[in-house]
């Protein structure tokens, strides 16, 4: 084996392009992504006594790499063609804006380290309730991913906690309020670094959490528990290979002479190593796990159906029962001096407004501004005029209000983001679209497949972000896409390789194995098949554990179906 860098540490830096696996080498298992599903599923692998390579298509970042803010656009967006490889993708689509992280650690890279438990409702959805007993099954596996993240309460309420802690007993809800729980480090002082309180030794020092509110571009202290400081350390020294820089873009059965040694399945992939630097590269494996988070599984998945040298036998299900959390994210931002609303970790606290929705203040960290060039007042209804008229009524309402937030000069101190979840039922299909680009670079587009269209404007999360506005004496804003076109943004996509009883109403079976293929399974969000209605990495994150639990040791046989 061909490595030409010495394992991760997480304080230093690495090159790019670097290979950390001889090109054409075979594994019992690759795994296609490194997020929530892909490092699960390589730490359990390489327990079970598998060889293991994770391909990832994003950087290796590490703390120093992050951006101090999200001005610094090259470091935090995902936008290859300008040669800014950064952590945070966005994809836009007719019905959704879809946000989503890239890298070694994926989504947990930029993620607000939230980790609610979904309600009951989950469990029992008519989509997947008749495949298994989600709640008790899952039940042990949510424990152990509650562990392996480190999930720890919130000690340190905000402002904006204590402005929907009001705004709960306004609305009579008291007790439905409280400080998450989330995935950082509280257990020392706020900048101190401790020798490895999580794995009996095993894992890295971590240093206590400052409360900087800097989660969302990339921890730089390593006071977050991303994927990189638990699953993924431990995977690597059980010598799970990963290699970054490597977007996978096919996977082809191979025709071998039938032999049990014979390599099952050739993963070509395209090395980056540098802005038009690149190099092909392919290994063989007898299993995949695809976990490529819900754009990227569909997208390969859907280019290798279509491909009759990849894998035409896949269920027509490929891309169907995509959910959203119905969010609404609305900013609040206030002229008001003093006030310090980046204080905090990303997502403090959550109110729940009745059985199916909830609320949450999301953070930047000071001098985070760069959403505000994309601001306008927030606005409800049906049309386009009907919005442009709510907008300009939500500014000449209040135009004093305005004019102090449209003047602040560091928004993220001034600005809470509001994100409003509900269970709503309804799906999106997403295909292959026709135009630019051949096989897997064809990009995806979405249609409305069950339904209500999702909506940016929601009326109860405008009446609640009125509120919220009003005790700061702040303004309500949206994307501007969501005023114009009323299409919400979503960090929470879910489906799209969904579980069925047979291939006619799903990809894969309760067991995440794809119908159709021995050796193939889909471990990420796009298996989540109804709607948590909170934010769904712990989701993924057990179900995964529950799913890696099946595959046997190696060596050993299958457990029967
Ligand atoms: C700003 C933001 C905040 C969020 N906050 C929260 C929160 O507080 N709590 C919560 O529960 N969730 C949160 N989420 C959502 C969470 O990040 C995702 O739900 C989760 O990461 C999905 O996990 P996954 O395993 O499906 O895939 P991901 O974590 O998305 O990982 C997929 C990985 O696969 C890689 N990949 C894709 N295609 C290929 C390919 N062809 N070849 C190689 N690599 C590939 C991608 O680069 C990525 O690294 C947030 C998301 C965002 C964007
Ligand atoms: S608040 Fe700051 S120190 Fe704490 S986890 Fe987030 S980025 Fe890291």
């Amino acid at each position: 084996m061909v490595v030409t860098e010495s394992p991760r540490d997480p304080t230093r830096r690495t090159r790019h392009g670097a290979l950390f696996a001889e090109d054409g080498a075979h594994f019992d298992f690759v795994v296609i992504g490194s997020g929530f599903g892909g490092s699960v599923s390589a730490l359990r692998l390489a327990e079970k006594g598998y060889s293991v390579l994770v391909l990832e298509k994003g950087r290796r970042l590490r703390a120093p790499d992050f951006p101090k803010t999200n001005w610094n656009l090259k470091r935090w967006l995902w936008m290859p063609t300008l040669g800014w490889r950064g952590l945070f993708q966005m994809s836009f689509f007719r019905h959704v804006t879809v946000f989503s992280g890239v890298g070694v650690g994926g989504g947990s890279l930029v993620y607000a380290n939230t980790l609610p438990h979904p309600g009951d409702d989950f469990f029992a959805a008519p989509s997947w309730g008749h495949l298994a007993d989600w709640k008790a099954e899952l039940a042990p596996h949510y424990a152990t991913a509650r562990r392996m993240l480190g999930a720890a309460r919130n000690p340190r309420a905000t402002l904006g906690d204590e402005t929907l802690r009001a705004i709960a007993a306004d609305i009579g809800r008291p007790d439905d309020f409280s400080l998450n729980e989330v995935s950082v480090f509280f257990g020392a002082p706020p900048g101190e670094t401790v020798p490895d309180p999580f794995f009996d030794g095993e894992g890295p020092a971590r240093v206590g959490c400052r409360f900087c509110g800097g989660c969302m571009t990339g921890c730089r202290h390593g006071a977050k528990n991303s994927l990189d400081w638990n699953y993924l350390w431990l995977a690597e020294r059980r010598g799970v290979r990963v290699q970054p820089d490597a977007l996978v873009t096919a996977v082809r059965p191979l025709e071998g002479d039938g032999g049990a040694e014979a390599p099952r399945y050739r993963i070509e992939a395209t090395l980056h190593r540098g802005w038009l630097r690149r190099k092909k590269l392919a290994f063989t494996a007898d299993h995949i796990v695809f976990s490529g988070g819900v754009l990227g599984t569909v997208a390969l998945l859907g280019a290798m159906k279509e491909d009759p040298r990849g894998l035409p036998a896949l269920s027509d299900r490929v891309g169907h029962f995509v959910r959203t959390n119905s969010e609404a994210l609305i900013g609040v931002t206030t002229g008001r001096r003093g006030v310090d609303l980046a204080e905090g970790i990303a997502i403090t606290s959550i109110l729940h407004t009745d059985a199916h929705s909830h609320i949450e203040p999301v953070r930047y960290a000071r001098g985070s501004g760069f959403f505000r060039l994309l601001l306008a007042p927030h606005a409800s209804g049906a049309n386009v005029f009907a919005r442009i008229g709510s907008a300009f009524g939500n500014f000449f309402r209040r135009p004093g209000r305005w004019f102090k937030a449209l003047f602040v000069w560091d928004w993220a101190k001034h600005t809470q983001i509001l994100l409003y979840m509900r269970t709503l039922e309804g799906t999106l299909r997403l295909r292959r679209s026709r135009g630019l680009g051949t096989g897997f670079r064809r990009g995806l587009r979405s249609t409305l497949a069950s339904g209500a269209r999702p909506q940016a404007s929601m009326p109860e999360a405008t009446d609640l972000a009125q509120r919220f506005a009003d005790k700061l004496g702040g303004v309500t804003g949206s994307l501007v896409n969501e005023t114009l076109l009323n299409v919400p943004s979503t960090a929470h996509i879910l489906g799209g390789c969904v579980m069925g009883a047979s291939p006619e109403d799903g990809v894969i079976d309760h067991r995440h194995r794809v119908f159709g293929y021995d050796g193939l399974y889909v471990c990420d969000g796009s298996a989540v098949s109804a709607n948590p209605g909170v934010n769904p990495s712990l989701t993924i994150t057990a179900l995964t554990e529950r799913a890696m639990s099946f595959i046997p040791r190696k060596g050993e046989p299958s457990a029967p179906a």
